[in-house]
C-alpha cells in the first residue's frame, strides 16, 4: 500500500511511503518524513497496523488536524463509476461487486478504504476509480465480438486501466504544448511494470489498449498483452496445465520475463543486450514493436494526432525506448531529437522531438497528486450543492 500526504495546491509532499509484504508475518512499513527515511516492522501484518503508523507519523509532524480527506486508489469500478465517488456504505458495496472483475486488487483496496475509516472516523474517504477515464470509451472500441450474453450478464467488455496517469499525463501535456486539452489529440502511454497506451481526445478516453482485466495489449514486466485467444486450449492440453495455471503464467512469467529469459527490468535488459544477451535485446525489440504498433492503432481511435506522451518508470527514463519507438512511428510524422531524447530523464519532462515533426513528450506522472486533486474536486463540488 503507497500512500503520502499531499498538498493538493502546491502538489507539495509532506509524508510518504509504502506498507509492504501486509497480510505476511514480516509486514513493514516505509516512512518517507522530512526527516529521513524510516522502517517500521507490522508484526500483525494488518492494514489497520499501516494506518496507525501513518496516523502516528501525522502526529509527530503535527499535521493530524490539517488533513482534510483521505482518497483512495481503486482499481476496478466497473460500469458503475465514471467519475470518483464519495464512499458510503453503498458505494462500498457496489465495489464490492466488481470484485469479481479485479480479484487481486479490489479485496485489497476494500481493505484499505475500511482500515482508513476506522484510523479517521470524522474524514471523507473517495474512492478514484483506475477504471473511471475509459468509461468514456464508445461501445466499438469497449465491445468484445463474444456473445452478446456475456456482456449483459457478465460484464464481459473492455474497461481499461491507469486512467488516472492517462488523465493526469494528458493535461499535463496540454499545459506543456500551450493549447486547451479540449481541443487536442493525445496518444498516452503509460509504461512501468504494466503497460497500457490510450486514445485521449479532448481530454476524454476513447480507446486503450488493456481490457476486461490488465493482460490485454502491451508487452509487460510479466505481462503476455495480447496473445490469441486459442492459446489457453492448446498450452493447456500441451502442457498439461489448468486454465489458472495459463493464466498465472501469462500474467507472471511472460512479458519482458518472459521473452528474456533473464529480468522483467527494463533497466537490466538493456544493460544486458548491450552485452549482447540474445534473449534481453529480443524482449526490448518486441516491447518497442509492439508499442509502436498500439501507438499507431490509436490514431485510428482518434482521427489525427496532436501529440505523443510518455510516462510510467519506462516511459520517463528509457531514451533508448522511446527512440526507437519514435523511430519506428514516421508513419505518423514522429521522430526523436537525440539531445532532447537523452536528457528527459526521471523528474525533467518536455519536449524530444525535432520541430516541425509531431509533437512526442515525457512526461512525469503523479497519480497521488491526481487523486489528490479528484478528491478535493469532489468533496468541493458537493459542497458547493449544499450551499
Ligand atoms: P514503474 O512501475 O512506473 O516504477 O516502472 C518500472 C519500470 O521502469 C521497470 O521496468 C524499470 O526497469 C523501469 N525503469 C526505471 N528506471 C529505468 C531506467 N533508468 N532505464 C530503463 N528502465 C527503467
Amino acid at each position: 500500500m503507497k500512500f503520502a500526504l499531499l498538498d493538493v495546491r502546491s502538489g507539495a509532499v509532506g509524508l510518504s511511503g509504502l506498507a509492504e509484504r501486509l497480510g505476511s508475518g514480516d509486514a513493514s512499513a516505509r516512512l518517507d518524513l522530512p526527516g529521513g527515511r524510516r522502517s517500521v516492522a507490522l508484526p500483525g501484518g494488518t492494514y489497520a497496523e499501516a494506518f496507525a503508523v501513518i496516523a502516528g507519523a501525522l502526529d509527530e509532524l503535527g499535521v493530524r488536524g490539517d488533513v482534510g480527506a483521505v482518497g483512495h486508489r481503486v482499481v476496478h469500478g466497473g460500469e458503475r463509476f465514471s467519475e470518483p465517488a464519495l464512499i458510503t456504505p453503498e458505494v462500498l458495496d457496489a465495489v464490492r461487486a466488481c470484485v469479481p472483475l479485479a480479484p487481486l486488487h479490489n479485496p485489497a483496496n476494500i481493505a484499505g478504504i475500511e482500515a482508513a475509516r476506522a484510523a479517521f472516523p470524522h474524514l471523507p474517504q473517495v474512492a478514484v476509480f483506475d477504471t473511471a477515464f475509459h468509461q468514456s470509451m464508445p461501445e466499438v472500441a469497449f465491445r468484445y465480438a463474444v456473445p452478446e450474453a456475456w456482456y449483459r450478464q457478465h460484464g464481459v467488455r473492455r474497461y481499461g486501466f491507469h486512467g488516472t496517469s492517462h488523465a493526469f499525463v494528458a493535461a499535463e501535456a496540454a499545459r506543456e504544448l500551450g493549447r486547451p486539452l479540449a481541443e487536442l489529440t493525445l496518444v498516452t502511454a503509460h509504461l512501468g511494470n504494466g503497460c497500457s497506451v490510450c486514445a485521449v481526445a479532448g481530454g476524454r478516453s476513447v480507446d486503450t489498449s488493456m481490457g476486461l482485466t490488465p493482460l490485454e495489449g502491451l508487452v509487460m514486466g510479466t505481462r503476455s498483452g495480447d496473445v490469441d485467444p486459442g492459446l489457453h486450449d492448446f498450452i493447456a492440453r500441451q502442457a498439461g496445465l489448468g486454465l489458472s495455471e495459463v493464466t498465472a503464467a501469462l500474467n507472471r512469467e511472460s512479458g519482458l520475463l518472459g521473452l528474456s529469459g533473464l529480468s522483467n527490468d527494463m533497466r537490466e535488459l538493456e544493460e544486458a543486450a548491450a552485452r549482447g544477451h540474445a534473449g534481453a535485446r529480443l524482449a526490448v525489440e518486441a516491447f518497442v514493436y509492439r508499442l509502436a504498433k498500439q501507438m499507431a492503432g490509436m490514431a485510428v481511435a482518434l482521427g489525427r494526432v496532436d501529440a505523443l506522451v510518455f510516462t510510467g518508470g519506462i516511459g520517463e527514463n528509457s531514451a533508448a525506448v522511446r527512440g526507437a519507438v519514435l523511430a519506428r512511428l514516421g508513419v505518423l510524422g514522429a521522430a526523436v531529437d537525440p539531445a532532447l531524447n537523452a536528457r528527459a530523464v526521471r523528474g525533467e519532462s518536455g519536449r524530444i522531438s525535432p520541430e516541425g515533426t509531431l509533437p512526442a513528450l515525457v512526461v512525469n506522472t503523479n497519480e497521488e497528486l491526481m487523486i489528490a486533486r479528484q478528491t478535493q474536486d469532489l468533496l468541493a463540488g458537493l459542497k458547493g450543492a449544499q450551499a
